[in-house]
């Protein structure tokens, strides 16, 4: 068996969970002692509660932070050309969080839907995971991943949609949903 190193790590699928899972490795982390960065790339994503707990947690040691990127994407937008505008300031930013050395987990929430979207590009996401230092975990979220970023991931998990209340016409729930 290898040392440990960075691992590239993929949440996909249509199923519930991509980013609640991103966000409990993100505690696991931050109780390791591990230094966290979560970066939005699709405005909307993120709901209150994760934005609370993590100012909180934040506010304990500063070694978890959570970030909108660029001005934040939205899924249907007529306006595309400012969204890939966006895109690439929130690449650059991403870019120099890679860079810094000051994060030990670095998870790009819904960077898959970005990519979809061609807001950004495979090569986009490569070059940046290209910038990472050999140690960081990075976790990229988001309904179909490409197949690229998948060949690249060391770690892939399919959440799978076996049921959702949203089927049966049940309204998202506080705490759980948002
Ligand atoms: P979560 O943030 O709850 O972990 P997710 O990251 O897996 O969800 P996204 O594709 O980011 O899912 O979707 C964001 C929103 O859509 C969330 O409010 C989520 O609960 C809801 N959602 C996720 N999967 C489904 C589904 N299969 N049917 C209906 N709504 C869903
Ligand atoms: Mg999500």
């Amino acid at each position: 068996m290898e040392e440990k190193n960075g691992l590239i790590i993929v949440h996909t699928g249509n199923g519930k969970g991509k980013t609640t899972a991103a966000l409990g490795l993100a505690m696991r982390a931050w109780g390791d002692g591990l230094r966290v960065l979560i970066l939005q790339f699709i405005k909307g994503g993120w709901k209150y509660g994760e934005i609370e707990t993590i100012k909180k947690l934040g506010a304990i040691d500063g070694r978890i932070e959570l970030r909108r990127l660029g001005k934040g994407f939205q899924r249907n937008t007529d306006d595309k050309a400012e969204h890939i505008e966006a895109a690439k300031e929130a690449l650059k930013e991403a870019g120099k969080a890679f860079e810094s050395g000051n994060y030990d987990l670095i998870i790009l929430d819904e960077i898959n839907y970005a990519v979809k979207f061609e807001l950004i590009t495979v090569e986009d996401v490569k070059a940046l995971l290209a910038k990472r230092p050999a140690e960081l975990h990075v976790v990229l979220t988001g309904r179909d991943a490409k197949e690229e970023i998948i060949d690249m991931a060391d770690l892939v998990t399919e959440m799978k949609l076996i049921k959702h209340p949203y089927q049966k016409g049940i309204k998202a729930q506080k705490g759980i949903e948002f």
